[in-house]
């Protein structure tokens, strides 16, 4: 059934989140800067909390109890984000320290036992920089040859440019679910499939995704997913990577250690069998327990349910924010996350930035770590209003009132 309206108890939602209930310069706080980082709540917080006091111990290896606790709630997450995203297997779910850390290990463990000289890698014009510096990285020792997707006007890409761009020397194609930037959703499973055709592999920048839509690694047919967990309510310091379990099998580990093994002698290893292969030493245990309520608490509300409310959201900020003198939007595709991104005619974004926060409200200026993309359009930077299902439309109207204010004065 598709969702059309939503029913959040908005107060209670906001009480999950203690952080929100402060004032911040006098004010009560606004939290715009959710692409940045969401706010954690209290089930995350009391799980770290609760693992530290009650079953704290390394995992797998120990026979005690306290250990097989640790182990056993360690993998609920690993189970619970095989649902999440909805990978065949719980074995194609790897953790680590974020998006990141994921797509440099794609980049390590496949790109450089499979790419050589010549080989293309297609990625878009709106990538964060960590699903471009890894490429160029793996271009510089393979050889390999980076190709960019070009971005539109309203800050989408067109399937033509993908296909005319996608050659019989393309080895993979890496392109954001969702840009931190401007919002845009990408058509990520029409690209896989284009991808496809080609022989190419197809992996997914999922780090805005995972907690604004509704993931689906099957469906989209990619080979592998990235996410961070700080940004779908969970601890900072953890990640996923989904992998397809026949390349996670084909690819060589990048980290060795303890853990990623079957058996070491001076002579030769054997590494152990996915996931574990990828999960070289001791992990970050406790918020990999915690993350499985951060997950818990989206599936909770329902992932449709967040979809149309942050839609609410979004359109409610493109209407009250067009209102303010001299304000221009980065990012108007049809299809796009909670992210609301704009420049003022007259006042820097850092001046922007440290005004609203004199008002209680935080949001990001700077280029978001997407500079090729800001050079694109020609500007610094941008301000950037990142919204999550605390928010509410009166804090929006809050922020266009404040632009207008500081347009007023300062303008
Ligand atoms: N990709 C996108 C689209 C992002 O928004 C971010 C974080 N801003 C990242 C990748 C990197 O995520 P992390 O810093 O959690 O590894």
């Amino acid at each position: 059934m598709q969702v059309t309206e939503t029913t959040f108890d908005i107060n209670k939602i906001r009480a999950d989140f203690p952080v929100l209930d402060q004032k911040v310069n006098g004010k009560q706080l606004v939290y715009f800067d959710n692409a940045a980082t969401t706010q954690k709540p209290k089930a995350v917080i009391e799980a770290i909390k609760t693992y530290y006091e009650g079953y704290n111990a390394n995992i797998h290896r120990g026979l005690h109890t306290l250990a097989e606790k640790a182990t056993t709630a360690f993998e609920e997450t690993r189970k619970t984000f095989q649902q999440f995203v909805n990978a065949n297997e719980v074995e194609e779910i790897i953790f680590t320290k974020g998006t990141t850390d994921s797509i440099n290990l794609v980049a390590h463990a496949y790109g450089r036992k499979f790419f050589k000289s010549g080989d293309e890698i297609l990625i878009s014009g709106m990538e964060h920089h960590s699903n471009i510096v890894p490429w160029q990285l793996l271009c510089e020792a393979t050889g390999a040859q980076l190709k960019v997707i070009p971005v539109k006007e309203d800050g989408s890409i067109s399937l033509a440019d993908v296909e005319d761009l996608i050659t019989d020397k393309t080895k993979l194609v890496s392109v954001v679910y969702a840009s931190n930037s401007l919002g845009t959703i990408n058509p990520v499973k029409e690209i896989a499939a284009l991808a496809h055709k080609a022989d190419a592999v197809m992996m997914v920048d999922g780090a805005q995704a995972a907690s604004h839509c509704n993931v689906d690694v099957q469906d989209l047919d990619c080979d592998f997913f990235a996410t961070s967990g700080h940004k779908m309510y969970g601890p900072t310091g953890t990640g996923i990577l989904y992998g397809k379990r026949a390349l996670l099998e084909a690819m060589t580990p990048y980290q060795g250690g303890g853990e990623m093994i079957k058996n070491v002698s001076f002579e030769e290893t054997t590494y152990n069998d996915i996931p574990y292969k990828f999960e070289a030493g001791t992990p970050n245990i406790a918020d990999i327990v915690a993350l499985k309520e951060a997950a818990d608490y989206i599936s909770a509300l329902g992932k449709d349910n967040i979809m149309v409310y942050e839609q609410e959201l979004t359109k409610h900020a493109h209407q009250v924010m067009a209102e303010v003198p001299g304000i221009k939007f980065y990012g108007t595709a049809e299809e796009k996350v909670s992210v609301v991104s704009f420049t003022l005619e007259t006042v820097h974004p850092y001046d922007v930035g440290m005004m609203l926060d004199a008002k209680g409200i935080a949001v990001r200026t700077g280029h978001h770590c997407t500079q090729p993309l800001m050079d694109h359009f020609g500007i610094e930077g941008t301000i950037r209003a990142s919204f999550s299902v605390y928010n509410t439309k009166e804090e929006i109207t809050q922020l266009a009132e404040g632009l207008k204010d500081i347009v007023s004065k300062f303008g």
